[in-house]
């Protein structure tokens, strides 16, 4: 039902920039979901070419609000846009690194656009109408080929005057563990996202073996996937419970490809709860409910 107040808001537009694909979201001023479209992200060929992607989204998902009404346009990227200088810095996708995304679609569009890191997005999402609704302050952990994490307060994404709130996959809690791209070395996500379970497997056993399978097979008592299994929950426990001891959050919302492992609800909080600062710890650590969508409901709902 229409009240005067929802025809008031506006309409919003969510693009969520992927290495592989560029999702559009259309919601209407009551949230409903007007249309969601897919386009291919051109990173192969360039910079330039994921500018031109990302304005042709917007302005195709704009033409279909209907009257013309007003809207935000929110975008997430791998990555977030330098609070002094506006470059993009920190991002998975290359061709950003060191490019002012946000004025060259600002240009492109004739229009003001947020930008935010593609983790804050999800932590917002999760937050407004996924596992985070009820909780003050919840902490979002990315774990998939690659780590990250936002801090959504009160409803509201805590950025920092760095713009690196969250930015919890670049702590390093191993300062002799694998180098990781952002100069450090032991990184969080060098211990639990895919990638990183999957370079120190080959680094220790010679063979590149995809992480599924490393937990497919420790399930089946293979000694050395095992082994990789039994380090990773262990650091999941180490990194969480280190975090928690931080920010004692209200709720941790796990997404990416690796919160739909199982164990990391079961033993993984057993970990979590050894290595925290309290011998009592009760802080919820839940699965997403959104999925893969939740960067793209968060890039609708932080558009201005
Ligand atoms: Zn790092």
């Amino acid at each position: 039902m229409a009240t005067a107040d929802a025809e008031q808001l506006p309409f919003r537009i969510g693009i969520d920039l992927g290495g592989t694909k560029t999702e559009a979201l259309l919601l209407a001023p009551d949230g409903a979901v007007v249309l969601r479209e897919r386009w291919a992200t051109p990173l192969d060929r360039g910079y330039d070419a994921v500018v031109a992607t990302v304005a042709t989204a917007v302005r195709e998902v704009q033409a279909r609000v209907p009257g013309g009404a007003p809207c935000t346009v929110g975008i997430g990227i791998p990555g977030s846009s330098d609070a002094r200088t506006g470059l993009v810095r920190n991002a998975n996708s290359t061709c950003l690194i060191g490019r002012p995304l946000q004025d060259d679609l600002e240009r492109a569009l004739g229009r003001a656009v947020a930008l935010r890191n593609d983790a804050d997005c999800f932590t917002l999402a999760e937050c407004r109408q996924g596992a985070g609704q009820g909780y003050g302050l919840v902490f979002g952990v990315i774990m998939g080929t690659g780590g990250g994490g936002g801090v959504c307060i009160d409803g509201v994404v805590r950025q920092g005057p760095h713009r690196i709130a969250g930015e919890w996959g670049h702590l390093s809690v191993d300062p002799a563990g694998a180098a990781c791209y952002c100069g450090n070395r032991g990184c969080v996500e060098t211990k639990i996202s895919g990638s990183g379970v999957e370079a120190a497997f080959s680094r220790e056993y010679g063979d590149r073996v995809p992480m599924e399978r490393i937990v497919a097979s420790a399930r089946a008592g293979e000694p050395r996937c095992c082994a990789a299994f039994e380090r990773f929950l262990d650091d999941f426990g180490r990194c969480l419970g280190g975090l928690i001891s931080i920010l004692d959050p209200d709720a941790v919302v796990l997404g990416g490809g690796l919160s739909n492992i199982p164990e990391l609800y079961t033993t993984g909080i057993e970990r979590v709860r050894h290595h925290a600062f309290h011998d009592d710890l009760r802080t919820p650590i839940l699965k997403n409910r959104l999925g893969d969508s939740a960067g793209v409901f968060g890039a609708a709902w932080i558009g201005i």
